[in-house]
């Protein structure tokens, strides 16, 4: 017996990139915030952080624009993915 997992199908603006395009964006981003976190300037181990998280609205947000992308630390960033699923912050 074969199991098909369903695949939801993106929204038409909902932009979706390569990991070549990705890390294209990652760096137009990190320059655009001048590579430092925004929320704590922290300057190690940054990442791209999105301001409309790719799981709200079923896929149907900006997605990976560089208007909805921000630089962000680890830390900042799971904290925001925590704040996002609901979890209270310490
Ligand atoms: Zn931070």
């Amino acid at each position: 017996m074969t199991i098909v997992y369903p695949i939801k199908k993106p929204g038409k603006d909902h932009v979706k990139l390569s990991p070549y395009q990705y890390k294209k964006l990652a760096e137009k981003v990190f320059d655009r915030d001048g590579w430092q976190c925004v929320d704590c300037e922290n300057t190690q181990m940054l990442t791209l952080s999105h301001k409309i998280h790719k799981g709200m609205g079923g896929g149907k947000g900006p997605g990976d624009t560089e208007d909805n992308c921000v630089c962000r630390c680890m830390n900042c960033h799971d904290e925001e993915e925590r704040h996002l699923n609901g979890r209270k912050k310490k």
